[in-house]
């Protein structure tokens, strides 16, 4: 898929609800975690599930926790080909194949002839492209893990959503503003820095200060010595993630 954007005319979601279905971190009591991410976008003209995480089962169980219906869901957007963020997707197809899948281009042959085994909908993302109104992915970026992150228009400004941001988090970030023009409400998912030092650390959150990232949920990835950095330098602009966790407009404002 290489579709450019249509000029954007809407005014921005509304009422953007996101739920943190599977993450490493925990955060809500009774809902699981483990290592990987998933997250429920509603409030979008379609119902996306981005990422499934490592384990099905577990993905559903959490599903079931938090009364998401598997067969509300319109689309699947899968950001890489690791299995922590892919694992769960073929025991969520089983409970609805109806879906379109969204996937970098650069997925092996293989993993996309299983997704077909399901009868579901595949669309290879190559470079940015609309997926509904107001939602977007930045298209496949990076050089060794092509990896694609999620940009959701709201009222207030984008919201960008990453798996592990193997690309760079403030290479997206910078890629989805670049792309988009508007501000940056929030910045949510894995940023990918557990190893890295405190200092490049803080020049990440420099350069988010300097881009104008409002908030911040740093998760799955980031690694907590990162997250408490986030939280210093954020303030009350900084957003707990983990397995549980529901991000509501309310909160950003
Ligand atoms: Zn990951
Ligand atoms: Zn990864």
């Amino acid at each position: 898929m290489n579709e450019q954007a249509e000029p954007i005319s809407t005014p921005g979601v509304n009422d953007l609800t996101i739920t943190v279905v599977y993450d490493n971190n925990p955060y809500k009591e009774g809902i699981e975690t483990a290592w990987g991410f998933s997250c429920l976008i509603t409030g979008t003209e379609k119902t996306i599930l981005f990422d499934t995480g490592g384990d099905g089962q577990l993905l559903l169980n959490n599903m079931k926790k938090l009364a998401i219906e598997p067969n509300t869901i319109d689309i699947v957007i899968l950001s890489h080909i690791h299995g922590d963020h892919t694992g769960g997707l073929n025991s969520f197809l089983q409970k609805n194949p109806d879906v379109t899948v969204y996937l970098p281009e650069s997925f092996p042959q293989k993993f996309k002839d299983d997704v077909k085994v399901h009868r579901a909908k595949i669309m290879d993302v190559n470079q940015y492209s609309k997926i509904c109104e107001d939602v977007y992915s930045t298209g496949q970026l990076g050089v060794w893990i092509k990896e694609q992150s999620l940009i959701i228009r709201t009222k207030k400004g984008l919201v960008i959503i990453t798996g592990c941001a193997h690309p760079g988090i403030v290479k997206i970030v910078d890629v989805a503003k670049d792309i988009m023009k508007d501000d940056i409400l929030l910045v949510m998912g894995g940023f990918h820095l557990e190893w890295v030092t405190k200092g490049k650390i803080e020049r990440i959150i420099s350069a988010f200060k300097q881009m104008g990232v409002r908030y911040v949920g740093p998760s799955h990835c980031t690694g907590e010595k990162a997250r408490a950095l986030f939280e210093k330098r954020f303030g009350s602009n900084y957003i707990k993630v983990g397995a549980g966790k529901v991000v509501t407009m309310e909160e950003l404002s």
